[in-house]
């Protein structure tokens, strides 16, 4: 019968009324860019994160450079992160001249291994930025008894963990600012392009808007070299018809991950992954791990052949990518557990509305590639 890796249709599907209606009052308001949805999508995402402020931008890459740069950080300085993350965490890093600085990664979470962060900081680091990967947060107590009482600001990059909890609060209120994506594949996506930043610093929030929107002062005045990363007013409409079902969505997910980890608990060959209990993972991807590049293939080869979606993230690790070497002195760090998954580590189907049938489909392909 085959199964996506993902199903972006099916939401379409269970709030047309609702995204059609944000479609054509938008339409009707002649108001594009900017605006009241735009506003009200900010309040509603700072009350859902916990944080004071909330501001919107083009899209989540945007979100980590205009935070970057709105906290003065550039040429010469030094950022601290994970070489297992979609490219735009240290494109974002580059762009506003700083270096990225990678530590290895934990095994099964894939995120950051944050006792490896002290060893990596220097006179030079001005920021560290874990990545909440694959919708698990990072092991934040670590991160913020190593800045406490110094100028190392905290960013994190929640692109893929809104939502998410550690300790008792949300991904997003878990630093001095963070980054989300609205992309459409998103566990929160729109039609196209989207971006927000989250933090209790009301200049920071400021500097953000200004920097989002040509450095403008005043209309027409510039005080700063900005860009244009604003939101759509239809984007914000359509992320407001959404966001009351995100929590209902991620559970979904998480569930449908706990059904997947038990029925794979005693599978050779392949490694589930772990969701830690200081919090709640909102499953972005969910992530296996084959003990070789061959095995890897073998079982995405025939979840192909049943028509089952699976895709490698991510098959090249940051630290190694070709872009880095044309980085003025820059030396590849050895990463072992970040260069354990190249090739190795691939997403199966989970995404809300899953059903257990799709499920037991997909678990009997892989096992029985396995066996
Ligand atoms: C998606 C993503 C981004 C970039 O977001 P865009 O909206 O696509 O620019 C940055 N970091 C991570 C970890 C992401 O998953």
């Amino acid at each position: 019968m085959g199964v996506p890796l993902l199903d972006l249709s099916g939401q379409y599907r269970e709030l047309k009324e609702e995204l059609d209606t944000a479609y054509f009052e938008t339409m009707e308001s002649a108001h594009f860019i900017g605006g009241s949805k735009v506003k009200e999508l900010e309040e509603r995402i700072a009350e859902y994160v916990g944080t004071e402020f909330a501001v919107a931008c083009g899209n989540g890459t945007d979100a980590l450079f205009l935070t970057l740069a709105a906290l003065g950080i550039s040429k010469g300085d030094e950022v601290i992160t994970t070489p297992f993350t979609f490219w735009a965490t240290i494109e974002a890093i580059v762009h506003v001249g700083a270096t990225p600085v990678f530590v290895d990664i934990e095994p099964r979470t894939y995120n950051m291994d944050v006792s490896l962060v002290e060893a990596a900081i220097t006179k030079k680091t001005k920021a560290i930025m874990p990545v909440h990967i694959f919708g698990q947060c990072v092991d934040m107590h670590p991160l913020w008894d190593l800045v406490d009482g110094t100028e190392i600001k905290v960013i994190e990059d929640a692109c893929q963990a809104i939502g998410a909890t550690y300790d008792g609060e949300k991904a997003g209120a878990l630093g001095d600012a963070a980054c989300f994506s609205f992309f459409p594949s998103k566990n929160l996506g729109c039609a196209g392009d989207g971006g927000m930043v989250t933090t209790d610093n009301k200049v920071l929030a400021d500097a953000v808007r200004k920097l989002a929107s040509h450095g403008t002062s005043k209309k027409y005045f510039y005080d700063a070299f900005g860009t244009n990363s604003r939101l759509d007013a239809l984007q914000a409409a359509f992320l407001l018809a959404k966001l009351p079902h995100l929590d209902r969505w991620n559970s979904e997910r998480l569930e449908a991950a706990v059904h997947y980890n038990y029925h794979l608990k005693d599978a050779e060959r392949i490694e589930m992954p772990l969701y830690r209990d200081y919090g709640d993972s909102v499953v972005h991807l969910y992530i296996l791990k084959a003990e070789s590049v061959e095995v890897a293939q073998t079982i995405m080869a025939e979840l192909k052949r049943a028509d089952i979606g699976s895709a490698l993230y991510y098959p090249l690790a940051s630290h190694e990518q070709e872009a880095m070497s044309s980085l003025a002195d820059y030396r590849q760090p050895k990463l072992s557990v970040a260069e354990s998954c190249d090739g190795t580590t691939f997403a199966i189907p989970c995404f809300p509305g899953i059903t257990r049938a799709q499920q037991n489909e997909v678990l009997e392909v892989i096992l029985s590639a396995l066996y």
